[in-house]
């Protein structure tokens, strides 16, 4: 294995802070920081393989993933072939949304994990459908009834759902909700477990795989600042060397093969219970992707490939502990909160999707600062109509009152009738306002989703999702080549974030 060589222009370079301020990086390139992190305390930094190095061609994936699972199920599960035929528009998903199992729906949440938006099928549930259905109840997440979509993996099951909930209930007889998910689960379940999705993806690897010319240069920063990489994988040895192989192999002359950039690499790593379990670690032998019987793992070496393990054994035999590890991975379940909630290693989340959402929101910032303006505006003229209707009930009380004197009545008359009139044109103004509220906020969600609008938002709040990148991921990013524009070093500072009393 040939080893790096250290860049001294750049470690230089990055010593000497000569790397791009954050107001030259675009927007939509930038790494955001939720929880301050200095970077000249890591020691080593780990990534997570799939949707983290590995980003997909989301439409291509999630067409092959639909495929794949269709035959399945058609095969398998005793569906009929009618199902291939069906529409599968991937704008029915995006990260985050929750699928009730009982009642065959799809819905979004918002932070207070109350239900936003809700499908049953291609048709969305009103306000009293919704109320009467929920009951605006917070849901208890950790019932089997509620599957949560956290991974673009996930995608295709949602899409799939609302699609054969729509078709299955236009056939005759009761459809099992549950069941269908269950099979849809399973079915996509095995195109990963038994090959037939990473066939296809190794023998077509540029048509699913985005290969970003700035990975090499990205981990080779990293490693010229002293810092130690591993790679932390669910995915096996097979299928990793292929996709890393893809990504990186004589991307730089110092690193030949991808393995030149990992101090560490383990795969099949069953992440969330590498966090919380105490797997053993096996050796690998990487040609015939078989266990090397050698007994217990003491040193986990540059030249070796691992698989399973567990976190305590990992710190132990590296001797770096938890703040001084960051681990980059794109799933809030497998990769993040276990590593954020035991306080274990620092976190960076690679959201694939957020940027599209900030050119979406490039795009439209003058209609989100006209909808902010409007909304201001509304509550304003709710607070004049508040004050109006109060002085009219005033007014009434003293007109009901018999100690008001006669000369005063035929005033308060002329008082009241002038205030109703007033309080009954705000309340219309009000009305046109709500509706222009509406459309433009129903305009800018359809720019995101046509029908979930942005994943991290609902109506005026974070959604769920969009909080939990909040609370769980110390940084996040859309992709791991953002952080070359920044100094290796860089004290990330997350921003003062005011409660509402100080705004
Ligand atoms: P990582 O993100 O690199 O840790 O790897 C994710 C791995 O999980 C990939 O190998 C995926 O194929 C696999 N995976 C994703 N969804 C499923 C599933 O539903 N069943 C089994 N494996 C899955
Ligand atoms: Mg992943």
């Amino acid at each position: 294995m040939v080893a790096a060589t250290p860049d001294l222009d750049s470690q230089l370079g990055a010593l000497l802070g000569e790397t791009t301020t954050e107001i030259d990086v675009p927007r939509k390139n930038r790494v955001f920081c939720n929880r301050n992190l200095r970077m000249d305390t890591i020691e080593m930094i780990g990534f997570d393989m799939d949707y983290t190095l590995a980003l997909y061609h989301q439409d291509k994936l999630e067409q092959l993933s639909i495929e794949l699972t269709l035959t399945k199920l058609i095969e398998k599960h005793g569906y009929p072939n009618e199902i291939r035929q069906l529409q599968y528009d991937p704008r029915w998903a995006i990260r985050g949304v929750m699928v009730d199992r009982h009642l065959g729906n799809v819905f979004k949440l918002d932070r207070h994990s109350h239900i936003g938006r809700c499908f049953h099928g291609f048709r969305e549930l009103n306000h009293d459908e919704r109320k009467a259905t929920y009951r605006n109840d917070k849901i208890n997440l950790s019932n089997d009834r509620w599957e949560w979509i956290d991974t673009l993996f996930g995608l295709p099951e949602a899409v799939m759902y609302t699609t054969m909930v729509n078709w299955a209930d236009k056939q005759t007889g009761t459809v099992d909700y549950d069941k269908l998910f269950g099979d849809i689960r399973t079915a996509i379940d095995e195109a990963h477990r038994d090959d037939t999705l990473k066939s296809v993806i190794k023998a077509n690897l540029s048509s699913f795989i985005v290969k970003d010319p700035l990975l090499g240069e990205t981990l080779h920063k990293f490693r010229s600042s002293g810092k130690k990489l591993f790679l932390l994988t669910n995915s096996l040895y097979d299928y990793t060397t292929v996709v890393m192989s893809y990504l990186l192999d004589g991307e730089r002359k110092a690193y030949p093969s991808w393995r030149n950039y990992f101090d560490i690499v383990i795969v099949g790593g069953a992440k969330p219970a590498f966090f919380n379990e105490l797997r053993p670690f096996v050796q690998i032998d990487p040609v015939t992707f078989q266990p090397v019987a050698n007994g217990e793992i003491k040193h986990l070496t540059r030249d070796k490939v691992y698989q399973g393990g567990n976190v305590v054994a990992f710190e132990q035999m590296t001797g770096v502990k938890g703040e001084q590890v960051l681990y980059i991975g794109d799933h809030i379940y497998g990769d993040i909160l276990r590593l954020r909630k035991q306080h274990m290693w620092r976190t960076a989340m690679v959201l694939q999707e957020l940027e599209r959402e900030i050119s979406v929101s490039d795009r439209l910032e003058a209609q989100i600062e006209d909808l902010e303006l409007l909304d201001r505006r509304h509550r304003n003229l709710e607070s004049e109509i508040d004050y109006q209707s109060l002085r009219l009930k005033k007014i009434q009380r003293l007109l009901d009152d018999e100690a008001t004197a006669p000369a005063l009545r035929a005033r308060l008359e002329e008082e009241r009738k002038n205030t109703r009139a007033s309080v009954d044109s705000l309340r219309d103004r009000a009305g046109l306002m709500d509706a222009e509220v509406d459309s433009l906020e129903a305009r800018i969600d359809r720019a995101y989703n046509s029908h979930w609008g942005s994943c991290l938002r609902e109506g005026n709040e974070n959604s769920r999702f969009g909080e939990q990148v909040n609370d769980y991921a110390d940084l996040y990013t859309s992709r791991v080549s953002n952080f070359g524009p920044y100094s290796p070093l860089r004290y990330f500072r997350a921003p003062r974030r005011p409660m509402p009393h100080e705004v």
